[in-house]
């Protein structure tokens, strides 16, 4: 159990109330005990840590809620490395990216519920998982050169292996509705996969076991045909239309728009960040062209589901996972959504897409203590996220970076 820890004289940004204040934060056990606010200060408790934040902001940590662990991809890669690369690339997000939880849309042989569970343990360092084990698609299906996707053909055949899925713990099931930006000349994302015999199984043994379904769905008819199945949240939707905006609103259902993966091209990249991003990435020319054949629309759909007020949250689908939640949350601000809109994607609303608005998400007493500190404000700049200083989760001190970045 993690000791008393005292955070004193920070800028605290909440994710609830608009603006920050200042405020001394106390955490014991892991969570969240008491939030003084102004120039109070917590009783001295004897065998507490005090680490005094002036000049700091204090946020809830990031999430991420579309990501692959993979990073680089190491052609043959053994299970055994797979794992030992993805235990590094999380454990790199939390510490070096301030990503306190993610939410996995699609991993191998279930190496993130493994890792799940060795983070939780407290065996080795690392965000918070919300599993999805493997993206299930179909044979000419979406991301087979991954390694990570599993195609399965045939109403049956998808009820095996979501069972299977279920009995390996995962929290919810990918499904890879369409094509997508990255694939080859039959995998593009007009392209639906599922016959609709394929999607009503699949769907009906989610519903029957309670488990949410991510859906990977690009183009207009698979997103109104997964949120009328019930889908919890649509992946991408980089073509919509009215109705599957109302489709949204109506069913209560999450938008995640990944809008990297179009935005992120070499002529489309803008700050330091993009353009280091873009040139390590290294995507074909040709990839480069799908997206940004796709990106006027897709920008378009962001922001109408933005302005009608859809439920939405922050996931980048980008690699690696250290600058992926940064990227993502520039792009949101690009297009035109508010430092604060980008902020709430990436905590509070994020917290509520994984379930889990009870006890992660703000900064709140009775909250989990999963929280960063850094330099700058954020709501007047989101790439102050960027100059991290500190990284809390489960009330421990996991990343300390006071001293490199000169805070
Ligand atoms: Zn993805």
């Amino acid at each position: 159990m993690a000791g008393r820890l005292v955070l004193t004289g920070a800028r605290l940004i909440d994710c609830v109330a608009p603006d920050p204040r200042e405020a001394s934060v106390v955490i014991d056990g892991g969570r969240i005990v008491e939030i003084l606010d102004g120039r109070r200060a917590p009783a001295a408790a004897t065998g507490a840590t005090v680490i005094d934040l002036a000049g700091l902001h204090l946020l809830p940590g990031l999430w991420d809620v579309h990501v692959h662990f993979e990073w680089p991809r190491v052609p043959e890669a053994s299970i055994a490395e797979l794992t030992l690369q993805y235990a590094a690339n999380a454990g790199e997000a939390l510490t070096e990216a301030g990503v306190t939880a993610v939410r996995t849309a699609g991993t191998p042989h279930l190496i993130d519920v493994a890792l799940k569970r060795a983070f939780d343990a407290g065996r080795l360092v690392g965000p918070r998982i919300f599993a999805g084990g493997w993206f299930l698609t179909t044979t000419a299906g979406h991301a087979l050169a991954t390694g990570f996707a599993r195609p399965v053909d045939g109403p049956d055949a998808f009820v095996t292996a979501i069972r299977e899925q279920i009995q390996g713990g995962v929290d919810h099931i990918k499904l890879n509705l369409t094509g997508g930006i990255i694939g080859p000349a039959w995998d593009r994302h007009w392209h639906s996969f599922f016959t609709p015999a394929e999607l009503e199984a699949a769907f009906a043994i989610c519903r029957q076991r309670g488990m949410r379904v991510m859906a990977h769905a690009a183009n207009a008819e698979a997103v109104k045909a997964a949120l009328r199945l019930g889908a919890h949240s649509v992946e991408h939707g980089y073509v919509m239309d009215d109705e599957a905006l109302a489709l949204l609103c109506e069913r209560d259902a999450w938008y995640v728009p990944t809008l990297g993966i179009t935005h992120l091209t070499p002529s489309q990249a803008t700050s330091v960040r993009e353009k280091r991003y873009v040139e390590e990435r290294g995507l074909p020319a040709s990839v480069n062209a799908r997206a940004e054949a796709a990106v006027g629309e897709h920008r378009a759909w962001f922001q109408r589901a933005l302005k009608a007020g859809v439920k939405m949250a922050l996931g980048s689908d980008l690699r690696p996972l250290r600058d992926a939640a940064l990227l993502e949350i520039g792009l949101w601000v690009k297009d035109g959504a508010t430092p604060r809109q980008a902020l709430l994607a990436a905590t509070r609303h994020a917290a509520a897409l994984c379930g889990a608005a009870d006890e992660l998400g703000t900064v709140e007493v009775g909250k989990k203590a999963d929280l960063i500190a850094v330099r700058g404000n954020p709501l007047d700049d989101v790439e102050r996220l960027g100059e991290l200083a500190l990284v809390i989760k489960d009330g421990r001190l996991v990343a300390d970076h006071r001293e490199r970045r000169g805070v």
